[in-house]
């Protein structure tokens, strides 16, 4: 066995990573989802082969996660992302007790046990408020790029509130307080501190146990890590990789399969 690969194939954006035998990050990408989910996680795969220089045959199992983990043809077993971002969260940091995953289109909180196992876990409901979906509002409606949006809520000095909960009609709220005067600053700081707030309520309803880590594409932006952090009154882990947690453990349970079915034909040959 030489190496396994990770797929997770999200809402918004779909990453994926090549581990080797030691369970190594060897490489990885992100395509945004603008095509169909089959073609993106064959798209992602050719990606994270050509940036490690190995051909499809290296890969000796390959497991896909995220919303369309069933679209992944060459995928040899689908995970759950909740389980997936559990284990690439405990691989990085293992006093992980809390993940919170803040993606696309949703947000979970998920509740680890002290051997490592999913105990439970909460998610938005149909409501996509507290999720990077409010932030893409921002962005469409500010004219700025998703990653600029963190930089200029930390400039805030009087955040407004942000009254809407419904994603529909935030992109209106957001112009309404641009015309009232509102300093596009303070506008954003205020969704910021909107998704804060539901997703804190969210990690509560498990139990706010540390560590927690910040996994999903939202951990990139540090407006809201600070936010979250203040809402909840502890520090969170934030890996350099946070937005691929999910592939990685995707990656890391395909290892253990590789492992397994090596194991087995080593029994048969002995
Ligand atoms: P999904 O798995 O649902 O596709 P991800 O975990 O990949 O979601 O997160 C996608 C979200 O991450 C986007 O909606 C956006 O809000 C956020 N995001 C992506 N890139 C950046 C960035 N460079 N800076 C800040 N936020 C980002």
């Amino acid at each position: 066995m030489d190496y396994v690969a990770g797929i997770d194939v999200g809402s918004t954006q779909a990453k994926g990573v090549i581990l080797d035998e030691q369970g190594t990050l060897v490489s990885k990408a992100i395509i945004d989802m603008e095509t169909n989910m089959g073609t993106a996680a064959e798209e992602i795969f050719q990606r994270v082969l050509e940036s490690a220089n190995l051909q499809a045959s290296a890969i000796a199992f390959t497991v896909a996660t995220g919303y369309g983990r069933y679209r992944v043809a060459f995928g040899d077993l689908q995970v759950t992302e909740i389980s997936c971002h559990a284990r690439g969260a405990l691989a990085e940091f293992p006093g992980t007790r809390t993940v919170l995953d803040i993606g696309g289109q949703d947000t979970k909180a998920i509740r680890i046990g002290d051997s490592g196992e999913v105990k439970d876990f909460a998610m938005n409901d149909k409501c996509a408020a507290g999720t990077g979906r409010f932030l893409g509002a921002a962005s469409f409606a500010l004219e700025m790029p998703l990653s600029e949006l963190g930089p200029l809520a930390l400039k805030s000095t009087k955040p407004v509130k942000i009254t809407t909960t419904c994603t529909v009609f935030a992109e209106s709220e957001i112009i309404g307080h641009l015309a009232k005067g509102h300093r596009p600053e303070d506008v954003l700081m205020g969704m910021h501190h909107s998704i804060a707030t539901r997703c804190a309520s969210l990690v509560r309803r498990v139990g706010l146990a540390p560590e927690i880590t910040f996994t999903g594409g939202v951990s990139r932006n540090h407006a809201m890590v600070a936010l979250l952090q203040e809402v909840l009154g502890t520090p969170l882990n934030v890996s350099a990789q946070a937005q691929f947690m999910g592939a990685i453990g995707a990656g890391l349970y395909a290892l253990d399969h590789a492992r397994a079915g090596r194991q087995q034909r080593e029994e048969v040959v002995r």
